[in-house]
């Protein structure tokens, strides 16, 4: 498989050079050149494969060659060690669950497949690799903990000061080793800026060897899928296929699903719920592409300005508006629309979500509402406890922490505090 750049500029390159650089030379995203389709034999049978069979086979074909299949059995296998249930929540409303791995939320399994890939690509680098990550909460503590102490890679994280969950700032400050955590004055998106400045710096970049971990990065972003297959597996009426919402802030995680639809996956409707931060619900209502600043909420993960994947749905459809729209519909959600959903769902059905999940859902019962045949699976992208700190007032009572969650509140943070400086970035990359 080749992958071309969004920005049409670059050279096409492989699923190893692709995973390596991050994001093309000419700023664009990789896409992959050809969606492959699955056989409909695999989808009419899927109960019958095993998740790993499943992940397999749905990755091989934009891996290629540049992994054997011995090794990328055993990727794949690590990559997907712990359970995605599906829950039923109300008669119409099934949450599946990702929040079962390592840091709790569904991007340990980006990070842990793309950080076992990099490690099997920098065997043969003779070079210390960098990544070089910005986080708006999930992201880095997935990527600390699938590159905790991996051979020839130093991880460097940034991440917005006082705008992370107690739990996620433990789980990107407490690791060491070959994790660094730099604690920006600024918010996500001035984080993201800092990357993307310091990733087209040539003169770095010949001095380091600089990739990113974001879900830009295919390695990430394509993994993604393997659980929308999961949740068919587990969807118990074939012949009507659920609608799908997706809480969503950088997009890469809808635009995977979109992408495992496209494949031949059986998906009624794909809903991108957002927070406050509304730039593409207003682009699904007005045509317009409006980047804005991001603001603060308590589905923090989220607050994103600007989605970086939002090109590559535009990709999939071939920027026909109209295809786009029969697939996707989106919508913002308030905070106190958030915090009352939370409040009613877990009085009403004794289900606790978070706040991601919780605009999710609401989203999602929302547009059942006005569709009533349908049913639907709200992607649950975060445990609960890992937003204590706004679940427990919602909800009046305390959360149960797990005891590792415990343990690591405990730890010493180590954070190097910086400010929204390229410069200082630099600095400090060039002095690990
Ligand atoms: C990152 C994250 C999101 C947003 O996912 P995108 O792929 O960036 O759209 C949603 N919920 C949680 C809990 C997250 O960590």
């Amino acid at each position: 498989m080749q992958y071309y750049s969004t920005n049409s500029q670059s050279p096409k390159v492989d699923f190893k050079q692709a995973t390596i650089k991050g994001q093309a030379p000419d700023k664009g995203l990789y896409f992959p050149e050809q969606i492959p389709m699955l056989p409909k034999e695999f989808i009419e049978n899927i109960t019958n494969y095993s998740d790993e069979e499943i992940a397999y086979q749905v990755i091989k074909p934009y891996v290629g060659d540049a992994i054997p299949d011995a090794e990328l059995r055993r990727i794949v296998g690590e990559t997907i060690n712990f359970d995605i249930p599906l829950v039923k929540v109300t008669d119409t409303i099934f949450s599946l669950e990702l929040y079962h791995g390592p840091t709790l939320a569904f991007k340990d399994i980006g990070a842990r497949f793309m950080s076992r890939c990099l490690g099997y690509f920098v065997k043969d680098l003779n070079k210390k690799v960098t990544v070089l990550v910005a986080t708006s909460g999930d992201t880095g503590g997935a990527v600390a903990n699938g590159f905790y102490d991996v051979d020839g890679v130093e991880v460097v994280i940034l991440y917005p000061s006082g705008k992370v969950s107690s739990v996620q700032e433990k789980q990107l400050t407490t690791l060491g080793k070959n994790i660094h955590a730099l604690e920006v004055s600024g918010t996500f998106d001035d984080c993201q800026q800092m990357v993307k400045q310091v990733f087209t710096d040539e003169a770095l970049n010949e001095k380091l060897f600089l990739t990113s971990a974001n879900s830009i990065n295919v390695a990430r972003w394509l993994p993604q899928q393997f659980y929308y297959f999961f949740a068919y597996k587990q969807w118990a009426q074939k012949n009507n296929p659920p609608v799908i919402a997706v809480p969503s802030g950088n997009f890469g995680n809808i635009c995977a699903g979109i992408l495992a639809h496209v494949s031949g996956l059986p998906v009624k409707h794909f809903i991108a719920a957002c927070n406050a931060n509304d730039v593409v619900p207003a682009f699904m209502e007005t045509e317009k592409y409006e980047p804005k600043k991001a603001v603060a909420t308590i589905s923090n993960a989220m607050d994103v300005g600007n989605p970086s994947n939002f090109i590559r749905i535009l990709e999939i459809f071939h920027h026909q508006f109209t295809s786009l729209q029969n697939v996707l519909s989106s919508c913002s959600i308030t905070d106190a629309a958030t915090k009352d959903t939370i409040q009613k769902v877990y009085q009403e059905e004794g289900y606790l979500l978070d706040p991601h999940g919780a605009v999710g859902f609401l989203a999602l019962h929302q547009y059942l509402q006005n569709h009533p045949a349908e049913k639907g699976i709200v992607l649950e992208t975060a445990h609960p406890v890992k937003f204590y700190d706004v679940v427990e007032p919602v909800i009046g009572q305390a959360v149960t922490k797990p005891a590792s969650v415990q343990k690591q509140l405990l730890l010493e943070k180590k954070s190097i505090k910086i400010t929204a400086s390229v410069d200082l970035l630099k600095a400090f990359l060039l002095s690990i």
